[in-house]
Parts: structure tokens; C-alpha cells; sequence
């Protein structure tokens, strides 16, 4: 690999050239008995993906935003409701939520990991709600709204501290289904449970994408319902088959990968991503913060190294959510980490050359910019 060539900011074309002799078979099977749609090879998919979390049952949808909804209105997610979750994530978080005709509401994320603040939650359902000890029903106090389930986003592939939250949806009896959608395989330690437990065998159900930029990545759209609840992944079966358009999937070569931290962690005007004890993250993205994250990004394309963000804009800033009447400062911490954060390069290919030039160019921008200071 050319030590001075673009580094893009994710590489899908080399490892479907990598599988190509794989997946030619596996087309030409499809083409061949015409199975595109279900079939023996989602059944083996969800067998296998089902182990592969720790689940009892697996069930194949068409995408990952399909896969939340499903997962939603299975655990009895109804019109009317509310159901807690994180500003900053992809917006199919919240509009999977709508979907199922609830109304999304935001609670802030902890300012080390990104994620949903269990302390946050708590605090939003003992000031902001009233609870009816006989009936365990929790009740919004501004829109009188039932809520009933919590939706942790394991964001960049790091999973949300779920024994706090669990404990805390327990109390209330509020159903918990995780966003699994980019954190397949990422692993936290239950400390209640005194083992390390998968993303996706946590929650009630949990969603998983298969997206192809995702770290199990499908030709095609494609996601999945987790659950060890057999009356809820018939549920969703049943909702998949009712008018649900599912592309086929077939047996996807899953990557994920590790950005060496160390030549960058030591730099104070860079935040590196932080993994608790209790987690291990799969870095779906590595997420760093800087003062100047527009500055970062044009040194870095000079340099021929691409970025993504994720995600510029909090959903409770959203056009599409402006009916919510959030306030630009209501998610502080959520609102922060949105104007500091730069993705750097992620993907298998990545080579240790490569990772080392992406460090040097990010030192090497902070350096300058506290130089001309
Ligand atoms: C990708 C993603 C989704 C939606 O998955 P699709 O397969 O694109 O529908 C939902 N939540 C998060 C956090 C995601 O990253």
C-alpha cells in the first residue's frame, strides 16, 4: 500500500472484492433457485447471528430503521406513547420510534462515552413525570403521554451502560430495546450479571442494520430483531410478512477494526474515544473531538485523508422534529459533542501505515493551530 496515497474515509469496494468469488456463488445460487426473498440462507443467517449475540431467536427484516419499528411495536409500543432516547444518533432512531406512532424524547448522553445518561433518565422520569405506584404507569407531565420504552443508541459501536438503564426501566416497567444498529459484536461487562454480555442480548429486543457501510455489511439493505423472547420474534415475524419489502441476504463477511489511540491519546487538544471497564466497543467509527473540527477536516483533505461527521446536527435541532419544541439548549452535552466531533478513517483494510499517517496529520493540525495561537 502507497504510504502517500488518499486514505478514504471508509473503503467498501476492496472487501467485496476480497468475497467476490464468495458471493458469485452465492448469487448464482439465489439466481439459480430463484430464493431472493427468505428462504434456507436467512434462515442460516439468523440461526448464526442469533449464536453469534447470544440471543434466542433472530429475525431477518429489510433494514435496520424496519428492524426498530418491528422491534417496537412488538414489545407493545403503541400510538400515543413516549419513548426515551438520545438527540445525537442517525435520525432513523427517532423516526422508527414515530413509525410505531410514538413520540420520541430525547434525554442527554454522558459526555465521556456519547451515550444515553442513565443518571438523565432517571432525572427526567422523577421531575418531568408522574408515576401511579399502583399500575407502574409512567406519565409525561407536559403532554400527559404514557411512556413506556427507553431506546439506548450504542453509538460509534460502544454499548450505553445497560445495567444502570435496566434497573431504571425495571422500576418503572418500561420495556428497553437497544440500537444495535453500529455496535454488532461490542461486548459490556454486567456488573449485576458478573459477565460480559453481546449488544443486542440485552434489551427486551434489540435492532441490528446490515447496511452496507455498517460493521456487517450486506449487498443491499438488510437488519435484524435480536430477542430471547419467542412470543415477541413471532410478533415480528408476523409484522415483516405484512407488506414489508425484505431484499434477500446471504451469508456477509462482518469486519471491524481498531485505530491504534496511543500516538493520538497523549495530545490534550484532541478527546479520543473512551471505553469504560465495562465495554468493548467495535468501533464502527473512530470519533475524536477538537476545538476546531472545520479546521481538522480541511487539513486533513488537503493532506488526502477523508472525514465524516456524526452527526452535525442534533435531532432535536431537526426541522423535521421542530413540532417536539425542544430548545437549542435543552441536550447540552449532546449539543456540545456535535460541533467538536470529526470520524476519522475506519474500515479492516486500513493499514497500520496508513493509521499512523491519519495520527500524524491530525497532530500535526493541532500543533499548528496552537502555534498560531
Ligand atoms: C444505520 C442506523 C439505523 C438504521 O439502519 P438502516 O438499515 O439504514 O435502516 C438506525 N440507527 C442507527 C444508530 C444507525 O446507525
Amino acid at each position: 500500500m502507497n504510504g502517500n496515497g488518499a486514505i478514504p474515509f471508509l473503503d467498501l469496494v476492496t472487501p467485496h472484492r476480497e468475497l467476490r468469488q464468495e458471493l458469485t456463488e452465492v448469487f448464482q445460487w439465489a439466481l439459480d433457485t430463484a430464493g431472493f426473498v427468505g428462504g434456507p440462507m436467512v434462515e442460516q443467517f439468523e440461526t448464526a447471528f442469533a449464536r453469534f449475540c447470544g440471543t434466542k431467536y433472530c429475525v431477518g427484516v429489510g433494514s435496520g430503521t424496519d428492524a426498530l419499528r418491528f422491534a417496537l411495536m412488538a414489545t407493545g409500543v403503541k400510538a400515543g406513547d413516549i419513548v426515551i432516547t438520545v438527540p445525537n444518533t442517525f435520525t432513523a432512531t427517532a423516526e422508527a420510534i414515530s413509525q410505531a406512532g410514538a413520540e420520541p424524547r430525547f434525554v442527554d448522553i454522558d459526555a465521556r462515552t456519547y451515550n444515553l445518561d442513565p443518571a438523565k433518565v432517571r432525572e427526567y422520569l422523577e421531575n418531568s413525570c408522574t408515576v401511579d405506584d399502583r399500575f407502574g404507569v409512567v406519565t409525561d407531565a407536559k403532554t400527559g403521554k404514557p411512556v413506556t420504552a427507553i431506546v439506548p443508541v450504542h453509538l460509534y459501536g460502544q454499548m450505553a451502560d445497560m445495567d444502570a438503564l435496566l434497573d431504571i426501566a425495571e422500576q418503572h416497567k418500561l420495556s428497553v430495546v437497544e440500537d444495535a444498529c453500529q455496535a454488532h459484536g461490542a461486548r459490556y461487562f454486567s456488573r449485576k450479571g458478573n459477565r460480559w454480555r453481546t449488544a443486542g442480548s440485552m434489551g427486551k429486543a434489540a435492532a441490528f442494520s446490515f447496511y452496507p457501510g455498517k460493521n456487517l455489511g450486506a449487498c443491499g439493505e438488510a437488519g435484524a430483531v435480536t430477542t430471547d423472547d419467542t412470543e415477541l420474534a413471532g410478533k415480528v415475524r408476523l409484522l415483516r410478512d405484512h407488506g414489508q419489502a425484505r431484499k434477500y441476504h446471504h451469508d456477509l463477511e462482518g469486519y471491524n477494526g481498531r485505530l491504534d489511540a496511543i500516538l493520538l491519546s497523549r495530545n490534550e487538544a484532541v478527546i479520543c474515544p473512551y471505553e469504560p471497564f465495562w465495554s468493548h466497543a467495535v468501533y464502527h467509527l473512530y470519533v475524536i473531538r477538537t476545538a476546531d473540527p472545520d479546521g481538522m477536516i480541511q487539513h486533513l483533505k488537503a493532506a488526502d485523508i477523508g472525514t465524516g461527521i456524526h452527526y452535525p446536527v442534533p435531532l432535536h435541532m431537526q426541522k423535521s422534529y421542530s413540532s417536539l419544541n425542544y430548545s437549542p439548549d435543552d441536550f447540552p452535552v449532546a449539543s456540545r459533542v456535535a460541533v467538536e466531533i470529526v470520524s476519522l478513517p475506519m474500515f479492516p483494510q486500513l493499514t497500520s501505515e496508513q493509521q499512523a499517517r491519519v495520527a500524524d496529520e491530525v497532530l500535526r493540525f493541532v500543533q499548528n493551530a496552537l502555534i498560531s495561537q
